[in-house]
Parts: structure tokens; C-alpha cells; sequence
């Protein structure tokens, strides 16, 4: 999977792509980020990326001919037929693990990452074929949310995530929460772990899992739960 970020503070991208589980997709070939700064693509003299908002009100608006010419130089370089380009905005729809899911399959994808008040809406109507929200609050701009929605899909990728890290059990399967887990040592500050998950065995651990899950995802997650009544 290829992903394009277009974004004017390419550094808070690269960074967390930089470190850990997301590092080893791309230095294995899995996942391909490509970052962009918006600003390299101005076409006036001072780089200028916002301006102030017709009609008046507070901040600024970024402009849409630096975010229009990146889009296109990303489309031609990489010869993308159909794009699908996303715009984070506290104002799409709220993003969850089966869109994560969704995506996953998707072979390229452009992200689009706002700043200040947001972005002139003709470039909504131009390029965005999706908005996307990671949830009701305002954030300062969409990089934490792209670096939301990449770790997020990127880990549902084949081979990105290794055997003992796999998702399969995860919070959200079968619109279930995860059931708790526990490792070394078998006793902290008097604390022991549940004898039912130290028998070995098996069955027993399945059963108390499925209870644990279904008793925490009742009581924090009604609308989890209706689902998963349905679907049972
Ligand atoms: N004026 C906008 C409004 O009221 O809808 C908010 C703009 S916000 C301060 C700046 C940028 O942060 C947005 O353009 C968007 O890219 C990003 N952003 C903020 N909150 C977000 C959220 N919950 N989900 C996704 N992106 C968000």
C-alpha cells in the first residue's frame, strides 16, 4: 500500500513513522508513505499558504492552489487513475475499524491534512473524495489524525504485524471489547492473575475470555453489544 500525505508539517509525520511497528512495514516493503510539504508548492514568492477568510471571522483559511498543484503533482508522478483522497476534518464521518478495514484494501491512498480553519472549501469539492473524523473534538491540524487513520489500516495489512502481534482477538472483532490480559509475574503487590488463564486449560480460557469480553463490552458498550447480539 502506498499513502501520500499532503501536509505543511511533514516532520510530525515522519517521525512516528520513524519508530517501531510502522518503521518495519516500510523498511520491509509493505507500506509505502510518501510525505509532501504542501508550502514546496506555492507559486508565490513568500510561500504563502493561508490567507484570511472571506466574509470575515476569526483565522485563516488555507489557500487552494499550493494544495491543488501538490494533489496534481502526486497523481502524475505516481500515475494514479482513480484517487482516492482524504480529507481529515472534525466535520467527516467518524472514523472506525471497519473503515480501517475498508482501507486496508485499498492499494494508494492520498491523505490531506488541514491546518488552522481549515482548507477553502473548493478543494473539497475538486479532489476530496472522502472526509474523514477521528472523533467529536477539534485538533490544531490533521497530522495526528492521518498518523491515526495510517497505523490504524497499515496493521491490518498482511505481514505487517507478526504472529505475536496479531490482531485477530482484537478489541472491535466481532464488535466485541478485548478481554483483560495479564503476563509476569504471576503475583504483584498481592495481586494474582486469574487461576482460570494459568490451568492450560484450553477450553476454559476460551470460555472465561468470551464471558470477560462479554460482560465488559455490555456494561461500557451498549451499542457494541446490541450488534453483537444480532450477529450471534
Ligand atoms: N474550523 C474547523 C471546524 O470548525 O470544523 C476546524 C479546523 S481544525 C482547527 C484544523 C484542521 O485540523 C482541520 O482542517 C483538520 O484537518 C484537522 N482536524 C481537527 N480536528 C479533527 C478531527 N477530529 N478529525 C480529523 N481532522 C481533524
Amino acid at each position: 500500500m502506498r499513502v501520500s500525505v499532503m501536509t505543511l508539517f511533514p516532520d510530525i509525520i515522519k517521525s512516528y513513522l520513524g519508530e517501531s511497528i510502522m518503521k518495519r512495514a516500510i523498511e520491509n516493503g509493505i507500506l509505502e508513505v510518501d510525505v509532501y510539504n504542501i508550502r514546496d508548492f506555492t507559486e508565490n514568492k513568500h510561500k504563502k499558504v493561508d490567507d484570511y477568510p472571506y466574509g470575515g471571522g476569526a483565522g485563516m483559511v488555507m489557500t487552494p492552489q499550493p494544495i491543488y498543484s501538490t494533489y496534481k503533482h502526486i497523481i502524475e508522478k505516481n500515475n494514479i487513475k482513480d484517487p482516492r483522497v482524504i480529507y481529515l476534518s472534525p466535520k467527516g464521518s467518524v472514523f472506525n475499524q471497519s473503515k480501517a478495514k475498508e482501507l486496508s484494501l485499498s492499494e494508494d491512498i492520498i491523505l490531506l491534512c488541514g491546518h488552522y480553519e481549515g482548507i477553502d472549501e473548493r478543494i473539497i469539492d475538486m479532489i476530496v473524495t472522502d472526509e474523514i473524523s477521528i472523533g467529536d473534538y477539534v485538533l490544531t491540524g490533521g497530522e495526528l489524525p492521518a498518523l491515526v487513520l495510517i497505523d490504524s489500516i497499515s496493521r491490518l495489512i498482511p505481514g505487517v504485524l507478526n504472529k505475536t502481534e496479531s490482531f485477530e482477538d482484537e478489541t472491535f472483532e466481532n464488535n466485541l471489547l478485548e478481554y483483560p490480559q495479564y503476563t509476569r509475574p504471576r503475583v504483584f503487590e498481592d495481586r494474582e492473575v486469574p487461576e482460570v488463564i494459568l490451568s492450560g486449560h484450553h477450553k476454559n480460557v476460551e470460555k472465561w475470555r468470551i464471558e470477560k469480553s462479554e460482560k465488559l463490552t455490555k456494561i461500557r458498550r451498549p451499542d457494541l453489544w446490541k450488534k453483537y447480539k444480532e450477529n450471534k
